[in-house]
């Protein structure tokens, strides 16, 4: 069997396109603002990639990078301009953050309605309710990817291998209000690929190469690889390349749809942190 492709490239596209369609019809300029504290390369991308997302769509946005040896205060003054602005609607702090600052005392200052991340507490606690609130954006983007790869999702046995605040626990919530029976599983977690096995719906989010093998899968399963690894590239020396948690080549021979790095989910992270922001705007 070889998997059917899960493009979220194109998915990606194709929500953007509507967002900008919709953000001309309300007549309105949603503001995103993102904090840069640091030089890590790869933020830099993520942060580069996001506002240029953010302006192809009709959203004006704010890029803030702050030198590396910023004071949490420097940073929590930052975060309080940026609620009080009524033109910024949503707040976006790139982490990681250097090891001075307190992570979850920078997430907690940004007013929650302006949280397009969704990872502030009462975001996360609404979430968790079931009430309405700004979800996280690579969890969001997983959902989006598994109803179109599959329509309803009600019954379905989820396993979610990572439990971070930013992917597998939100993404396991979301599972749960789609009606899914969800396992959760972790570093400790006992016979791993044997619970995988049972899995209609495997996603993996721990950061570790091509870790998951094809005789993990239920033949059928879909699979989504949120993992972002770079490794070195055996045919090109010097060089290096990308690749997910799921090792795709032997995935694909087993999975009914599988998603692929890069090219997954990556793409979707951006167009649900637009749609989170034109929310905010929309409710301000
Ligand atoms: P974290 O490092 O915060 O969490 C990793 C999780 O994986 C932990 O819960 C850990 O378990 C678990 N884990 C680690 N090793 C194993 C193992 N061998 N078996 C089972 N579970 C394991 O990672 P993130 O959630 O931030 O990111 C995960 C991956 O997703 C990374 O590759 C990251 O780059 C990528 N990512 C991609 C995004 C995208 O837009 N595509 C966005 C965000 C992240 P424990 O809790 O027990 O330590």
């Amino acid at each position: 069997m070889t998997a059917r492709l899960i493009d979220g490239t194109a998915a990606a596209k194709k929500h953007r396109a509507e967002l900008a369609v919709q953000i001309a019809a309300h007549k309105i300029t949603p503001g995103l603002a993102v904090v840069l504290v640091g030089e890590d390369p790869a933020s830099q991308v993520y942060v580069r990639n996001k506002s240029k997302a953010a302006e192809e769509v009709g959203m004006k946005s704010w890029t803030y990078v702050l030198p590396t040896t910023t004071t949490q205060q420097q940073l929590l003054n930052k975060v309080a301009e940026l609620n009080n602005d009524p033109t910024v609607h949503g707040v976006l702090v790139q982490l990681p953050l250097p090891k001075q600052i307190d992570q979850q005392a920078v997430i907690a200052a940004i007013n929650p309605a302006k949280d397009v991340d969704g990872f502030h507490p009462i975001n996360i606690g609404r979430l968790s309710s079931g009430l309405p609130s700004l979800v996280p954006c690579t969890p969001q983007g997983c959902m989006i990817l598994l109803r179109e790869a599959l329509g309803d999702l009600a019954g379905r046995k989820a396993i979610v291998l990572g439990r971070s605040n930013i992917v597998g626990k939100p993404l396991a919530q979301l599972l749960l209000q789609a009606d899914c029976t969800v396992t959760m599983a972790h570093s400790k977690t006992r016979n791993l690929a044997d619970e995988c096995r049972a899995a209609d719906i495997v996603v993996a989010a721990i950061g570790n190469p091509e870790f998951v093998r094809g005789d993990w899968i239920k033949t059928g399963a879909t699979v989504i690889d949120v993992g972002i690894n770079r490794i070195a590239d055996m045919e090109n020396a010097g060089k290096s390349r990308l690749v997910g948690d799921v090792c795709f080549a032997e995935v694909s021979q087993h999975a009914f749809a599988i998603t692929p790095v890069p090219g997954g989910v990556g793409p979707m992270t951006i167009a649900c942190l637009l749609k989170n922001t034109l929310q905010a705007a929309l409710a301000h």
